[in-house]
């Protein structure tokens, strides 16, 4: 089943059983908590929090979510992307725990033309709550789940609150058993690759205190009115459905792997694992971009437009590194091909398709000027580096790169690692600080007029110069 039907079957499940379909939010909604949404709840905060009053006692969308925590996690497991859907259903005040499980178990179930997924009931493990018993009787003894399958897990995995005082509750998530192609037996308690998660649902039953970190807080009494919140996540579900190995191999994304061996010239699963990373991380990243670029973000040196900025540069260097050449522009045309692959869904990425290509392609630009002026002395340090029998690149050299040649940390660390090479990080960061101070210093100079103006002379002296280096500087603010 391909991806645009995964999602039509999830809203038609649910508006048959009575759900009002709300169109997903953008990813940029205004929560001083959240860089971006990442999760399907998120638009409806107001509602669980009691603040507003819900126009529908049920519904149902499909969000786009990007969760720039699982950056590092792309294309290393097999479940984690950047940008994903998260379709998902929500009671507010409404039916609770027996509808829940019931709706997330016929849509699993049921056969593809009665409008579901035809998942075979054999290979799926409901987790609860520790304490979860009503949860565990309607898995075991409603739906017929066998008990050796039904795990109960603790406050870290099954129970849910938004981090803050305010309603919470315990969880029950569906997993799906790959086999033993994928890891070891004994559900997902035991292993998380081999056992994928595909469903939280969420039972907000409970009011939690402050303090705490995820997992210790106190839970202080019933909430007046309980509420339904789930997440199915749409690509794990088409990796399950489509029988491919990972969710970057899906009908949305592999044709986007397909462009960039192609571009390179190089083919994905047939070399290195370290390469096939590269393809995975390509695809993930170059989505998240366009839809990003699509709601609106820029790139930019913190916040939101940073996380853009690493994003597109690190599918400029992952296509070097399989072979793209120094000179050769690729972005347009793989950015091109995810919004071929994602405008059927979200039309509007049709509509902006000029302004995102451009926007993409600029950053791509702007990051070949700063690799081409920085990677020789990368290329230098490492090798003085190697000869000098050590492992770590100078925190001074760090402090070059990033001060002339606007080379970020993350690129110089990367490119690092990849040499088999550590930086010493905290000698950059006494650099960068001193910098800091004197950029003070001279602030406060100017302001009581004490100013050597010396340099400044030195430069008109000299005539127009060309600085390239402006946009290319990174703040501190790291995400
Ligand atoms: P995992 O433990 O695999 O990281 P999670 O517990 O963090 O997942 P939830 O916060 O429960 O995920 O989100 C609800 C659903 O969204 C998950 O069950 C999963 O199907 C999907 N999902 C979560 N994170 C991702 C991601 N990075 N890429 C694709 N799908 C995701
Ligand atoms: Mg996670
Ligand atoms: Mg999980
Ligand atoms: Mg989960």
């Amino acid at each position: 089943m391909q991806t645009h039907d995964i999602r039509k079957h999830f809203l038609d499940h649910f508006i048959k059983a009575g759900h009002t379909e709300v169109p997903s939010a953008s990813l940029l909604l205004d929560d001083p908590n959240l860089l971006f949404v990442n999760a399907g709840m998120v638009p409806f905060k107001p509602y669980f929090l009691g603040e507003q009053t819900p126009p529908y006692d049920r519904a149902t969308s499909v969000q786009k979510c990007v969760r720039t925590l699982d950056i590092d996690e792309v294309g290393i497991t097999t479940r984690h992307n950047t940008f994903f859907q998260m379709a998902g259903n929500f009671s507010f005040g409404d039916y609770f725990k027996r509808e829940a499980i019931t709706f997330a178990w016929t849509l699993l179930t049921n056969s593809v033309s009665d409008g579901g997924y035809g998942i075979d009931p054999q290979k799926l493990w409901p987790t609860v709550y520790l304490d979860d018993d009503e949860a565990e009787a309607i898995w075991r003894d409603e739906i017929g789940v066998p008990a050796e399958r039904i795990q109960r897990r603790g406050l870290k995995d099954n129970y849910w609150s938004m981090g803050v005082p305010g309603p919470c509750g315990p969880c029950s998530e569906i997993f799906y058993d790959r086999g033993p192609d994928y890891g070891v037996e004994g559900g997902p308690e035991a292993d998380e690759d081999r056992y994928i998660e595909i469903w939280n649902l969420v039972f907000m039953q409970n009011v939690r205190g402050p303090g705490g970190g995820k997992d210790n807080y106190e839970i202080l009494g019933p909430l007046p009115k309980k509420n339904i919140d789930t997440g199915m996540g749409v690509e794990r579900v088409a990796c399950i459905l489509q029988g491919v190995d990972n969710v970057y191999e899906t009908d949305l994304l592999k044709p986007i792997i397909d462009l960039a061996a192609e571009l390179t010239g190089r083919a994905y699963g047939a070399g290195s694992h370290a390469d096939d990373v590269r393809f995975r991380v390509i695809a993930d990243h170059a989505r998240t971009s366009a839809m990003l670029i699509g709601d609106g973000v820029l790139p930019g040196n913190d916040g939101r437009g940073y996380v853009l900025r690493r994003l597109l540069r690190r599918v400029v260097r992952s296509m070097r590194l399989l072979g793209a050449g120094d000179n050769q522009a690729t972005m347009g045309t793989i950015i091109g091909k995810v919004i071929d692959l994602m405008a059927p869904s979200y039309p509007e990425l049709e509509t902006r398709r000029a302004d995102i290509v451009k926007v993409a392609v600029g950053e791509e630009t702007s990051f070949a000027k700063t690799l081409a002026a920085g990677s020789k002395l990368f290329a230098d340090a490492a090798t003085a580096t190697k000869k000098s029998a050590s492992t770590t690149i100078t925190g001074a050299d760090a402090f070059t790169l990033h001060d002339t040649y606007g080379f970020p940390i993350d690129l110089t660390l990367e490119m690092a690692a990849e040499a088999g090479l550590e930086v010493d990080q905290e000698g950059f960061t006494a650099l960068m600080a001193e910098q800091k101070q004197r950029a003070k210093a001279d602030a406060t100079a100017r302001k009581t007029g004490h100013a050597d103006l010396s340099v400044y002379r030195d430069f008109l002296d000299r005539g127009p110069t060309e600085f390239t280096g402006f946009d290319e500087l990174v703040s501190e603010a790291r995400v």
